[in-house]
């Protein structure tokens, strides 16, 4: 039990130390850096070659989305997640060293040359969390986090990394094992990281560069602004396609009637749904009590209507 507390408290150490030496030394292999470079490219991108010419540069919800990008990014894993998942790892490691197993690598992929070893972690990454992002969308309880994400109105490059923190939960943990099969760990993700928040920047950016053929390999902001419509054909919605849009047209769950410039995003009651950062990430443990109440009173009403 000791080994786990001290995971847990240096874990928040070791990562605080992190964060303070990323923000005082820039440097190309900095994710502080990266982050803060690639808004900027995105922001200023937005400025010059705007979609929607009428939203402002300070669109709605502008700060709150930096904020979220800011917590996602670096404090939720400082605070928490950090440490959580290093003894979720330690004790998992534990429980298959019960069995006599060491470690779960199934493919050894490590002599590969380094792009190999890149492009198969971004490419198999990408489909887990195609399919985790369809499960978000499926799950009754999973979608009431998901909700947040798609509480967005006015889409913007920020909107990327409005989501709520059981979402990254959800996410690592589904995405653990396939990867620790073929030997990846946390540590190995800078480049494949950069590269996919790039992509999910520009997913959500108020921009039209046509990616030409492309388009049907890479997501893009006219293929995703559809995935956040606020009415969609399917009860499921479409266009689940983090960085790569292949899947969604390999699957049949691509989703473009239309040009998408001018349409409106969210959900039904969107304009109820809590506003400030606080509420949003409490709202989701909450809501189903709310929904628990209303279906107590309309069992009431049912009672007490009285039988013709
Ligand atoms: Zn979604
Ligand atoms: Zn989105």
């Amino acid at each position: 039990m000791e080994k786990y507390w001290n995971i847990f408290t240096s874990s928040f150490s070791d990562y605080g130390n992190y964060l303070w030496r990323e923000m005082l030394h820039p440097s190309w292999g900095n994710y502080f850096y990266w982050l803060l470079g690639l808004s900027l490219f995105f922001w200023l991108l937005e400025v010059i070659l705007p979609w929607r010419k009428g939203q402002p540069v300070i669109r709605q919800d502008f700060w709150l989305d930096g904020f979220y990008m800011f917590f996602n990014f670096f404090l939720f894993s400082l605070v928490g997640f950090n440490a959580i998942s290093n003894i979720g790892v330690e004790a998992f490691n534990d429980f298959l060293g019960l069995f006599g197993i060491q470690n779960l690598i199934a493919f050894e992929i490590q002599s590969w040359p380094v792009w190999a070893q890149l492009l198969t972690l971004f490419v198999l990454r990408d489909f887990i969390q195609w399919n985790v992002h369809r499960l978000l969308h499926r799950s009754d309880f999973l979608w009431r986090f998901h909700k947040v994400h798609h509480s967005v109105q006015q889409m913007g490059f920020a909107a990327h990394l409005r989501f709520h923190w059981g979402e990254t939960v959800v996410y690592r943990t589904l995405e653990y094992i396939p990867l620790a099969m073929i030997g990846f760990g946390i540590q190995d993700f800078f480049l494949v990281h950069i590269f996919a928040t790039a992509i999910g920047h520009f997913n959500h950016s108020n921009l039209h560069i046509p990616l030409g053929p492309l388009r049907y390999l890479f997501n893009n902001p006219q293929m995703h602004i559809w995935h956040h419509a606020k009415r969609m054909p399917h009860r499921y919605g479409a266009n689940y396609g983090i960085s790569l849009s292949v899947w969604d047209y390999l699957f049949g769950t691509a989703y473009m009637p239309q040009d998408g410039r001018d349409i409106e995003l969210g959900f039904e009651e969107v304009e109820q749904y809590p506003k400030s950062f606080f509420e949003q990430q409490v709202y989701p443990f909450r809501e189903r009590a709310v929904v628990d109440d209303q279906l107590v009173e309309s069992e009431k009403e049912r009672e007490t209507i009285p039988e013709a």
